[in-house]
C-alpha cells in the first residue's frame, strides 16, 4: 500500500502506468501469469476501481479466450478473482495442447489420452466435412457451454478436432469475422448495461 501511495504522488509515474495499462493486452507467447501480474500491478498503480477490473481484464484477452470465458464474464456472481482463475485454466490447457502438438510433430506418439479420443474425433469429422459441402452458410455458432467443453478438451472451436486451436484452424478464417462480431456485440451490450446501472446507482 505504501507503494501505491508513492506512485500517486508522482504524476509522471501515474501517467506512465496509465499508458502501459491502456496498451496491455494478453499475448499467449508471454504467458498468462505474466499478463495477470502486470494487469493487477498496473490497475493498482492507476487506481482503477476494483469494480472495473473484470471488464478491463476481459477486454484485454484474445478473441478466442474471450469467447471461451463469455459465460463467466456475463455471470455477475463470478467475481474478478474467480474470472481470472477460470481464464488461466483455459489458457493453460491451450498452452499445453500447443506444446503437445509441437512435440508430437517431432517424435513417436507417446500420448496417453490421444488414442482414446481419436475414434470420437473421426466420427464427428465425417459429418463436419459433409455439411461443409452444402451451399448454406456453416452453422458453427456455438453456445458458451459448447465452447467451454471444447476448450476444456483442447479441441478446435471451429472443426472440433484436437491438435490445433481455432486460431490455426483452416476452416476458421471464413467464420472468424462473423463470430467475433457476435461476441463483441454481447460484450458491448453488457458494458452498456453496466454503465447504465452504474450511472443509475450513482444518481440514487
Ligand atoms: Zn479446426
Amino acid at each position: 500500500m505504501k507503494h501505491l501511495h508513492e506512485s500517486y504522488n508522482d504524476p509522471n509515474k501515474l501517467e506512465d502506468s496509465r499508458e502501459k495499462f491502456e496498451k496491455l493486452t494478453y499475448k499467449p507467447a508471454d504467458g498468462f501469469t505474466n499478463f495477470r501480474n502486470e494487469f493487477v500491478r498496473l490497475a493498482g498503480e492507476c487506481q482503477r476501481p476494483k469494480s472495473d477490473w473484470k471488464y478491463e481484464f476481459n477486454r484485454k484477452l484474445t478473441p478466442s479466450l474471450k469467447t471461451a470465458v463469455a459465460k463467466e464474464y456475463l455471470d455477475k456472481t463470478v467475481r474478478f478473482d474467480e474470472f481470472v482463475r477460470h481464464c488461466q485454466q483455459i489458457a493453460d490447457i491451450w498452452t499445453r495442447a500447443q506444446q503437445e502438438r509441437s512435440t508430437s510433430n517431432s517424435g513417436s506418439g507417446s500420448g496417453k489420452s490421444k488414442d482414446k479420443d481419436k475414434g470420437k474425433g473421426k466420427a464427428t469429422s465425417t459429418t463436419a466435412t459433409s455439411s461443409k459441402s452444402s451451399t448454406a452458410p456453416t452453422r458453427t455458432r456455438l453456445s458458451p457451454d459448447e465452447v467451454r467443453i471444447l476448450a476444456m478438451e483442447g479441441r478446435c472451436f471451429t472443426c472440433k478436432e484436437k491438435g490445433h486451436v481455432s486460431k490455426d484452424c483452416p476452416q476458421k478464417a471464413a467464420d472468424n469475422a462473423k463470430k467475433l462480431a457476435a461476441v463483441n456485440a454481447i460484450v458491448d451490450a453488457y458494458a452498456a448495461k453496466q454503465d447504465k446501472t452504474d450511472a443509475e446507482s450513482e444518481n440514487n
